[in-house]
């Protein structure tokens, strides 16, 4: 079994190394020794989307998400066959403003979104700017989600989407909206947090493979893994952020 891993733009979608956060998949698989590929999709590169288990899409500036708003409304219907096929998607900040019904930006142009998940976003001329800490719930267990946040959009959730993960402690913390942080909508999530976000939280990467290889019903190969040197630094940066 091979895990196939798509990068979505990385090279306009690539604030604060969330490039980081393949590598950290693909490595994260290859320690358990399965066999993974990542390929890189750019404007115009039409492959079929539900041969991948999962979908990566970083963030980027409006001016990004305004090039590549029409190419990726061209892949709406691959997408959606892919996301019924189990395939899994993780956007983030641009990336996970892009699934849903529009991002409008802070000078009014409404760019319109894949309409995946149930949320829509409108850009504020005060950005969100700063460290965060989170908490969130995988399958019944509490753990943390640590990441970096600039961002103009704040993204209102619909009935049909979920939040990902609770505030702890935002730098930035000024806004009351602030206190619920990213979606999930089946296997569909987005968060605001850079950094890479993945690097510093394992749980959630795993959580990741772990859905993308039941898709093959192999979650028998995501074997445990020594997490010691994240769970250290996690200490660190919850100590500096958040208080003892
Ligand atoms: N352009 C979006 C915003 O400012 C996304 C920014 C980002 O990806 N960091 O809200």
């Amino acid at each position: 079994m091979k895990l196939r891993i798509a990068h979505m733009y990385p090279d306009l979608l690539d604030l604060y190394s969330d490039r980081g956060n393949v590598i950290v998949l693909q490595k994260r698989a290859q320690w358990r020794g399965l066999d993974v590929t990542v390929d890189k999709i750019t404007l115009g590169e039409m492959p079929e989307l539900k041969d991948y288990d999962l979908i990566v899409m970083g963030g980027g500036m409006d001016r990004e998400q305004i090039i590549l708003a029409e190419d990726l409304g061209r892949r709406r219907d691959q997408l959606d066959d892919a996301i019924q096929s189990g395939t899994v998607i993780l956007g983030i900040c641009a990336g996970y403003q892009m699934l849903g019904h529009y991002y409008q930006t802070h000078t009014g142009t409404r760019v319109p979104g894949l309409e995946l998940i149930d949320i829509i976003t409108i850009g504020d001329n005060n950005r969100v700017v700063g460290n965060v800490v989170c908490e969130m719930e995988i399958e019944g267990e509490k753990t943390l989600l640590i990441g970096y946040e600039n961002r103009s959009g704040r993204t209102e959730l619909g009935p049909q989407a979920e939040p990902l993960a609770r505030v702890l402690r935002s730098v930035a913390y000024t806004q009351k909206d602030n206190a619920l942080e990213g979606v999930r909508q089946g296997n569909i999530f987005g968060t605001y947090l850079h950094g890479p976000l993945l690097a510093k939280s394992p749980d959630f990467a795993d959580y990741l493979l772990r859905l993308a290889l039941r898709r093959h019903d192999a979650e028998r190969l995501l074997t445990p893994l020594d997490n010691s040197l994240e769970g250290r630094t996690q200490q660190k940066l919850v100590r500096k952020w958040v208080g003892a």
